[in-house]
């Protein structure tokens, strides 16, 4: 991987809006694409195939999973996810960054194979909060609300392998928060590309 390029990883429990913020940091920064994972869960009404997922059947997915095309994956409540290795390399040879919405497990993953990646926890503001905005999203019934509501609270414990914590209580104060620190990371002094100064050499700086 070309460590210019930024491989940003988002988890967060499920309801803390991390989808909606990926989105909007992706449409509002340039050069920077949401990374669309493959998935064996049913598609939600409002969800779009190549927009919101690739959704495939179990059976491809684990001949995907068996040629190694998954750059990590995961079972999550009870369906299988992942990222293609593939689109994630083509991301990259268009010279853009990649900001990716997956699981803790899958970023554990990551962490191993993208050891450069930049890995940023999102926190409901409270339990609460969280309960309220799986209820309001109204997609889920209630014994997935239920089993959604228990891993948040494993999964919550997760934060502190993560570089950054943003707590999403305000969207639009999160959207800034998540924006500057990709913007930040985009200005560090081992990413800048020397080859537009062609004329200096490196004994000269
Ligand atoms: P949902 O079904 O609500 O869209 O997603 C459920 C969980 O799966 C979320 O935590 C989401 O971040 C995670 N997820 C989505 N895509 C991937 C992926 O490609 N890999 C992994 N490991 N998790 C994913």
């Amino acid at each position: 991987m070309d460590l210019r390029r930024l491989l940003i990883v988002v988890s967060a429990p499920s309801g803390a809006g991390k989808t909606s913020l990926c989105e909007k940091v992706a449409s509002s920064l340039p050069d920077l694409v949401h990374s669309v994972s493959y998935t064996t869960r049913s598609p939600r009404p409002d969800e779009q195939e190549g927009k919101d997922y690739y959704f495939i059947e179990e059976a491809e997915f684990l001949r995907m999973m068996e040629r190694g095309d998954f750059a990590e994956w995961a079972r999550v409540h009870g369906n299988l996810y992942g990222t293609s290795r593939l689109l994630l390399e083509k991301y990259f040879q268009d010279e853009k960054d990649v900001i990716l919405d997956i699981d803790t497990q899958g970023a554990a993953q990551l962490r191993q194979t993208y050891p450069h990646g930049i890995f940023i926890y999102i926190l409901p503001p409270s339990l609460e909060m969280l309960e309220a905005r799986l209820r309001h999203r109204k997609t889920d019934p209630e014994e997935e609300i239920q089993r959604r509501l228990k891993k948040a609270k494993e999964e919550i414990k997760h934060y502190s392998g993560y570089q950054y914590v943003i707590v999403n209580d305000v969207f639009e104060k999160a959207v800034h928060q998540l924006a500057s620190i990709i913007i930040a990371e985009r200005c560090k002094s081992s990413r800048f590309d020397l080859s537009s100064f062609k004329e200096l050499s490196l004994d000269e700086l």
